[in-house]
């Protein structure tokens, strides 16, 4: 499909990206610290997800906001590996066995996982487990990595232990462009790394890569969709960059004023969106078939690689996050330990949860409430390529989201962003819609989330 997405747009395309809802920017310190027995108590537990978060890179990436710090000094990941541990032993016995408690998918993330060692790595697993009870080598693993950490001994561990995707930011396979706004990496590091991914035979190899740098073109952008192609790869995501480093021409605006940084962004939009679109058709013309904006799938890929949640970044009710950085989700109440984006914070955030001793309470959250949970569903179904079945959100809160959200779905059909052509029963997005979906997300946010994340204090 070749339909164009880069006409004018009436709203800026890139506000966030909208992995969860709410953010966890609205989530605050719950005063009630409630207690995880009775959060768990009345919810469905025989078909959860289990999340690891591990806090360590070997570097920070230039784009990168998420909940990381680089490096661990003095045993750092031992003494973080004990708190998880004696988290997971306070979560199993408050998750209790009155009813079956079962786990259907599995994920470690980061930060970069593979910063453990691979004998950590034995050990992370043991923790899913052993503590937890879930079943490794029968529920799809998801294991995020990266080029220098994606080493033989490591993904033996991985693959021996039934990881079924390996995720790898690669970003570009370009070495200048990955200097200039990713990380210094080498491209002969890259394949390498690749290479042994390949041979460790896990099923599913996702590669991540960025549009959006600066100096990057349509021939550079082609250059790295093809030499990941070259892999084969089951999924690919391709991520607009949202953090612009300051370069030469960013400080010129800058120092040029308003007016020179509105034209300057401006400019910036209208790149990522034709990179988009230039990588989008790349995708669909050799065999790949677009699951949301970032995500693409290989349309023959072995049965195993659709085992898993759609998007792995989608989050369903039932989610159970180990780790400083991990949220959990009950019906109710969305929550996770301490938030920052400043490496200071994070650091001491990480250092707290080492020493943490009882880890049987909800420090910090959001209670979601049924007007919420509509919203979430509705955002989480639209920014699917595939849509959302109306019968399913009749089932569930037997309504029609064209009933609940009346204002805010005709202002997306004014915009072309849904889809006139949909078959009847189905709410799906224009592919001017899902080229969108980075304004259309938060433009469902409630107005009370809005004003929580807005009057977050970022530390
Ligand atoms: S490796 Fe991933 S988590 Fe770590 S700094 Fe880079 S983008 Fe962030």
């Amino acid at each position: 499909m070749t339909t164009s997405t880069t006409a004018p747009p009436a709203v800026r395309p890139y506000e966030s990206y909208v992995y969860a809802y709410p953010h966890k920017t609205a989530y605050r310190p719950l005063p009630d610290r409630p207690a995880l027995r009775e959060l768990w108590a009345a919810e469905p537990k025989d078909a959860l997800s289990l999340y690891l978060h591990i806090p360590f890179c070997e570097v920070r990436c230039g784009f990168c906001n998420l909940f990381t710090r680089i490096g661990a000094p003095e045993e750092l990941t031992t003494r973080y590996l004990d708190a998880l541990d004696r988290q997971a032993v306070a979560v199993r016995d408050a998750l209790g066995d009155a009813a079956p408690v079962r786990f259907a998918a599995a994920a470690f993330g980061g930060g970069t996982p593979t910063f453990l060692t691979a004998d950590e790595l034995e050990r992370l697993c043991d923790i899913a487990e052993k503590r937890m009870g879930a079943d490794l080598l029968a529920v799809p693993l998801s294991v995020e990595t990266s080029p220098s950490t994606a080493t033989a001994d490591r993904l033996a561990v991985l693959a021996g232990r039934g990881t079924t995707r390996v995720s790898i930011g690669v970003q570009s396979f370009v070495d200048e462009e990955a200097r200039a706004a990713v990380r210094p990496q080498r491209r002969a590091e890259v394949e390498a790394a690749l290479g042994r991914i390949r041979d460790a035979r896990i099923p599913v190899l996702n590669i991540d890569l960025i549009y959006g740098i600066d100096g990057q073109t349509e021939r550079t952008w082609i250059t790295s969709l093809d030499a990941a192609l070259a892999w084969r790869p089951e999924e690919l995501y391709l991520y607009p960059l949202y953090v612009r480093p300051l370069t030469g021409l960013h400080r010129l605006g800058a120092a040029a004023g308003p007016e020179a940084e509105a034209l300057e962004q401006a400019a910036w939009d209208e790149q990522r969106l034709r990179l988009y679109e230039v990588g989008r058709d790349h995708l669909l013309a050799r065999g790949y078939e677009q699951v949301s904006m970032r995500m693409f799938r290989r349309a023959d890929a072995p049965r195993e690689s659709q085992d898993g949640p759609e998007d792995y970044a989608c989050q369903t009710d039932g989610m159970i996050g180990l780790g400083c950085g991990a949220r959990s989700y009950t019906a109710a109440l969305h929550y996770s330990f301490d938030y920052a984006v400043d490496m200071r914070e994070i650091r001491s955030i990480i250092d707290g949860f080492t020493a943490t001793e009882d880890f049987s309470r909800a420090e910090v959250g959001r209670y979601v409430d049924a007007a919420e949970a509509r919203r979430r569903h509705l955002l989480q179904s639209l920014l699917q390529a595939a849509g959302l079945p109306l019968a399913d959100y009749r089932a569930r809160f037997g309504t029609d989201p064209r009933e609940d959200f009346p204002a805010e779905l005709e202002r997306f059909a004014d915009r072309g962003w849904l889809d006139g052509q949909a078959p009847e029963g189905l709410l799906r997005l224009s592919q001017l819609g899902l080229a969108h979906s980075d304004a259309l997300g938060p433009a469902l946010f409630s107005p009370g989330v809005r004003a929580a994340m807005a009057a977050y204090e970022r530390k």
